[in-house]
């Protein structure tokens, strides 16, 4: 573990989304004329943490794995923030997300601070046994590091409820007989009937569906009959895809890590989803729409756009290309400062990733303090609760960028910065 004086200079090949964040956070900072030591403390990290740890794989031989868990900021509350098993995970992409999820929670005003992680690595290659070891020994290495009252990881890419369920077992088993129930809340986002919230599973997309609902509504449009595209058709992108199918929006494209496809007519959400199930997850070869290069994707003809894959999709190489008229950010960070200028300049609305993919954090603090307080909430009650809490935080967010003569980006960031700012200068800097 190391904590961090500076940022070392990032891989040029990983370069994109840590500065873009930086460049996110400077520049909010600039309009809101940040405190100059506040914005000293918050252009880095607090804690990062690398972990290389060993793993008995099924043919007997050992692995060696190496995971990451940095910690930005917690002036608000624990660190809070997701784990993604993927081949890009590393130092420069887990500091580019723990910052994300600082600006995430305090633009949410909930009781928390940022922070992310995961392991580099390609779980398509690993069988389910072979996953399991590999979380556990990650837990285990991690300890204390993670806990219920100080990080609270969750799943992200590659990483869903039964993930948690591990971390949550294994980290449980490290405690004394008495203790073990008290530890339940050290990871969210866990099976319904292991701690889990009703509807955590679908929080992320259906957050990502409101706020794209609420902008029709600022803007006196319908969602019915509108056309969108997806980019990745996981967790998020398949909830986002199925509220706005049920609104009598069509999806006409839709992109996996395996490929594309495109339908102008119309392609079923539920249809896909339950061919991908039966696929490997993959969304290659379904019969009701055509593939297409993926290179082309983003160029499709649609209404709204919907990245809900991985960060520095939309660039300056095809910003140019894109034709909908609204951008909801599913994923953290797919959009990088050249490409958001170029459509920012072409008159597009982007709904910003710290607002437009927040009901997911929301909902995890929902299942943390009913695990905190011993109760059990219901469905609809939680979908009202997240509904009232985005609304809320999308009223804000548009007043001040309308106030100010800003992007939606620059204001959701210039607020969540000014609450860090606040806690700050209340509380003072120890010694
Ligand atoms: P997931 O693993 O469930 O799904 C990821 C999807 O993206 C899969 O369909 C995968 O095939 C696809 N994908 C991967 N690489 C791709 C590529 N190069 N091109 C196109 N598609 C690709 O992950 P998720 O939980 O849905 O997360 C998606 C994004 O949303 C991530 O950026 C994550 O950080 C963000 N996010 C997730 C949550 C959450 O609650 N799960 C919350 C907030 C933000």
């Amino acid at each position: 573990m190391t904590n961090t004086q500076t940022l070392e200079k990032p891989q040029a090949a990983k370069r994109g989304m840590l500065d873009n964040v930086l460049e996110q956070f400077n520049s909010a900072a600039d309009k809101i004329d940040l405190n100059p030591n506040v914005r000293k403390i918050l252009s880095i990290t607090n804690t990062e943490i690398i972990i290389h740890f060993p793993v008995r794989m099924d043919n007997g031989n050992v692995e060696i794995f190496t995971g990451y868990r940095v910690q930005h900021n917690n002036a608000l509350g624990p660190y809070k923030g997701g784990l993604r098993y993927h081949p890009t995970v590393d130092i420069d992409a887990a500091r580019a997300l723990a910052m994300w999820m600082t600006w995430k929670t305090s633009l949410a005003g909930l009781p928390y601070g940022g922070a992310k992680g995961g392991i580099q690595i390609d779980p398509s290659k690993y069988s389910k046994g072979e996953l399991e070891r590999i979380t556990r020994r990650f837990t285990y290495a991690l300890g204390e590091n993670i806990g219920p009252e100080h990080d609270i990881p969750a799943p992200d890419v590659n990483t869903n409820d039964q993930t948690m369920a591990w971390i949550a077992d294994t980290y449980m088993s490290t405690k004394s007989t008495s203790e073990r129930s008290k530890n339940q809340h050290v990871v969210t986002g866990k099976p319904v009937g292991s701690g889990g919230l009703e509807g955590r599973d679908r929080a992320t997309g259906y957050g990502v569906f409101l706020t794209i609902k609420f902008w029709a509504e600022k803007n006196n449009q319908s969602l019915n009959g509108k056309t969108f595209i997806v980019q990745g058709f996981g967790n998020v992108g398949y909830w986002a895809a199925h509220f706005l199918e049920n609104e009598g929006a069509k999806m006409v494209g839709v992109q996996d890590a395996f490929g594309s496809l495109q339908n102008q007519e119309g392609i079923a959400v539920e249809d896909l989803f339950n061919y991908g199930k039966a696929n490997s997850g993959s969304i290659v070869g379904f019969p009701e729409a055509e593939a297409m290069n993926g290179k082309e994707f983003f160029g499709l003809e649609c209404d709204i756009c919907i990245p809900a894959a991985l960060g520095n999709q939309i660039t300056k190489e095809n910003a140019n290309s894109i034709k909908a008229t609204l951008i909801a950010e599913g994923a953290n960070g797919p959009t990088d400062v050249e490409g958001e200028k170029i459509l920012l300049d072409r008159g597009v609305t982007i709904i910003p990733d710290i607002m437009c993919n927040s009901g997911g954090v929301i909902g995890s603090y929902f299942e943390w303090l009913q695990n905190r307080n011993g109760e059990l909430w219901q469905l609809d009650e939680i979908l009202e609760k997240l509904e009232k809490k985005l609304r809320s935080t999308y009223k804000k967010v548009t007043a001040y960028s309308e106030e100010k003569g800003i992007d939606m980006r620059t204001a959701a960031f210039a607020i969540a910065i000014e609450r860090i700012e606040k806690a700050y200068v209340l509380r003072g800097i120890f010694p």
